[in-house]
């Protein structure tokens, strides 16, 4: 059996990691999950975690390590034997859930999986500018992101997803003072998380967010050294 890999994206809400996650799909065919868009699912739902999930994202906070945890451990399972290469988009994001992940790995029913890492790097006031100018489709299966500042990033149609015709809005969670409490939240888990990995011997590929996805996508191609 190939030896599956399993991709992690960090760097802070507004950093691109959903826009690299989705140029990855689109072009290598790789499976995605993105732990906020679960998220909101739940939320929208209403399901037995969706209050918690609702109290987090409105504060800017995080969700609970442990359901967190099972979210990623349930969509791994559910997802692994159909893809030859997972992207996590905002996971993990504290050391518990990395030392969970790194759990996860030794799952037998998995196979042999490959944990990759990548970070990517970008000044805060960029970040509060691109999150204050972001649109996001409002179909819950969707969520495509758009712009309202770079124009390959405008939709077609204004208010309008390309993708599904579905209407876009500002998230509620993309306002002045949860952004900063979301940059805040993640700056104090940040550094613990990197110097986790350091210390169980992963090497952290550097990946400049200041540019336009595309080229962010051609800059991730090299650092990992994959092939389209
Ligand atoms: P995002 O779309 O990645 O910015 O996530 C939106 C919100 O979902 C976050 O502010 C958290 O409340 C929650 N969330 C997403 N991923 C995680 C995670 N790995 N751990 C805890 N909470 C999360």
């Amino acid at each position: 059996m190939s030896t599956k890999q399993i991709f992690v994206f960090l760097g802070a809400p507004g950093s691109g990691k959903g826009a690299l996650s989705r140029a990855c799909v689109k072009n290598l065919d790789w499976k995605e999950l993105s732990t906020g868009n679960e998220c909101r699912k739940h939320r929208s739902e209403g399901t037995k975690i969706g209050q918690e999930i609702d109290f987090a994202i409105k504060s800017g906070t995080l969700v609970s390590d442990g359901v967190i945890i099972d979210m990623v451990a349930q969509w791994i399972e559910k997802h692994v034997d159909s893809t030859s290469s997972i992207i996590l988009d905002g996971f993990p994001r504290t050391v518990p859930q990395a030392q969970g992940l790194i759990g996860l790995l030794g799952h037998e029913g998995f196979g042999a999986l490959r944990l990759r890492i990548f970070q990517l790097v970008l000044d805060d006031e960029v970040i509060v500018k691109r999150l204050s100018s972001r649109l996001v489709c409002t179909n819950k299966s969707c969520q495509t992101v758009y712009s309202t500042l770079v124009d390959s990033l405008k939709p077609k149609k204004e208010g309008i997803c390309d993708i599904c015709g579905s209407e876009l809005i500002r998230r509620d969670d993309d306002n002045p003072q949860t952004i900063r409490e979301r940059l805040r939240t993640y700056h104090y888990h940040a550094q613990s998380l990197l110097d986790f990995y350091k210390k169980e011997g992963y090497t952290i590929g550097q990946i400049n967010a200041d540019q336009l996805p595309e080229q962010v996508f051609e800059n991730f191609l090299a650092v990992a050294n994959i092939q389209p």
